[in-house]
Parts: structure tokens; sequence; C-alpha cells
């Protein structure tokens, strides 16, 4: 029998909270904040009118819909059953139909379906995973020939820990305590090999940056807290 690549508490906690997922004030309000800027992103590169795409980690759905509204068919995958359901009656209430979502783990999706996908896309997802390697895999698995896969991650900085967890839960209380584990943050060197390993090829970083006196996010440079990565798979 094969154990299944998910942390259970992970799991319960996101169910948790999951009828606040689309409340733009609500525990999820960071994931709000920063979505425009990283479907911009990813659409400035993946193009995504037209595209097949799938959402690991989809969670609730903001990133999954969004992506739908710029025109792509996509499939968001959790191991979570409530907030799944609250991305669907969401998908229902908007009326958008390019979107599905499903209860699977990615690596079962692709032992099903590889090299499916134009897009794959994996966000703020690997953090909570036991054996985050084995998710890098799977995506790149996923992705069809030529295909673009995305990740976002926290960084295990110094600077991380003090603005993720010290900051954002117990000091600004933009997250509930307990959202994040420090030792299952990952370095972006981590990850760049994880992708290499699994035959992605890196086409660069970009850093997610806040502004707590302001409120305002935007991307840079920056990757010692929260970053963004962009791959290609092998033409
Ligand atoms: N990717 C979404 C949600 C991020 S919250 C976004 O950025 O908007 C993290 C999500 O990862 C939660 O929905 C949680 O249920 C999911 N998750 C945690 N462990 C998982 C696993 N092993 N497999 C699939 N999803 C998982």
């Amino acid at each position: 029998m094969t154990t299944l690549n998910a942390d259970p508490q992970e799991l319960t906690k996101f169910g948790d909270l999951a009828h606040n997922w689309w409340d733009p004030d609500g525990e999820f309000r960071p994931l709000h904040r920063i979505n425009p800027l990283r479907l911009d992103w990813i659409d400035s590169q993946a193009r995504l009118a037209g595209k097949t795409a799938l959402d690991v980690g989809c969670g609730g759905g903001i990133l999954s819909e969004s992506m739908a509204a710029r025109g792509a068919d996509v499939l968001g995958i959790d191991l979570s059953t409530k907030p799944l359901r609250v991305a669907q009656l969401h998908a229902m209430e908007t009326g958008q139909e390019r979107l599905r979502y499903r209860e699977v783990a990615a690596e079962a999706l692709a032992a099903e379906m590889p090299a499916s996908f134009d897009v794959v896309t994996c966000m703020e997802m690997l953090e909570h995973v036991p054996d985050p390697a084995s998710v890098v895999r799977a995506c790149a698995d996923l992705v069809k020939p030529g295909g673009w896969v995305f990740f976002s991650t926290l960084n295990r900085s110094a600077k991380a820990f003090v603005q993720a967890i010290v900051g954002a839960e117990h000091l600004l209380k933009l997250l509930p305590k307990g959202t994040h584990e420090y030792s299952r943050f990952i370095r972006p060197s981590e990850l760049a090999r994880w992708c290499r390993d699994a035959g992605l090829s890196n086409r660069g970083f970009k850093g997610m940056q806040y502004n707590p006196v302001t409120g305002h996010y935007w991307l840079s440079d920056d990757t010692s807290v929260n970053y963004l990565l962009a791959c290609r798979s092998a033409p």
C-alpha cells in the first residue's frame, strides 16, 4: 500500500477555515491580495487563453477561478474536502464553466493522466506537504512537453520566520496562528534542485513582498520570504 503524501492535520486546518475562503477580508485575505499579481505573472509567460491548466492544492479556488476567467480550461485538485466544496459552489455562483475540481493527489493524477496539461500551478502548497519533492515530480509528469509549471512557497530564511510567522500570524494577525511551520519552508536552491531533478528547466524566480504599513503587495527580485518559480518542461 502506498501512503498518501499529505499531512491530515494540515488538511483539517484548511477544512476548518474553508467557509471563509472567499471573504476578501478573512483568513485568506493574503491570497486574495496576491492573486492578481501571480495571475498576471503566470499569464504573461504561459498565455492562459485556450490552454489547459491544472491547479495543484487549489483550496477554495482563488487562482483556479481566475485562470478560468482568463480563458483556460482549469482542473483544480486538493485533498481537503471542504475547500473543494467551497470552490465548486463558488464556480457555480459565478457561472464559470471552464472549471472543474477533483479530490485527488497530484501523484495519483500523474499516474492516471501524464503529460496532459499546458500549464501546472502549485501555489502556497509545498510547505504544507510531507514530501514536497514528490509533488514537484508529479507536476513535472502532469505537464505536456514544452509546458509551463509554476510554484510558490516560503523561503526558509530568518526574514521569512520573522515576517511570515512572527509578523503575519502573531503581530498583524493576517493569518491564523499555526498556519505555517518554519521547518517546512523551502529554500529557492532546494526547489530549483527538485525541479531540475524532475526534468524541468528554471525560467526564473520572483519575490512577493508586503508592506505592513500600506498593506501593499508587489513582485520584486527579493526571494527572501515568499517567492514564485517559473519552469518549463523539455519540448
Ligand atoms: N493554492 C491555493 C491554496 C493555498 S492554501 C492558493 O494559493 O490560492 C494550501 C492548500 O494546500 C490547501 O487547500 C490545502 O488543503 C492544500 N494541501 C495541503 N496538503 C495537500 C496535499 N498533500 N495534497 C493536495 N493539497 C494539499
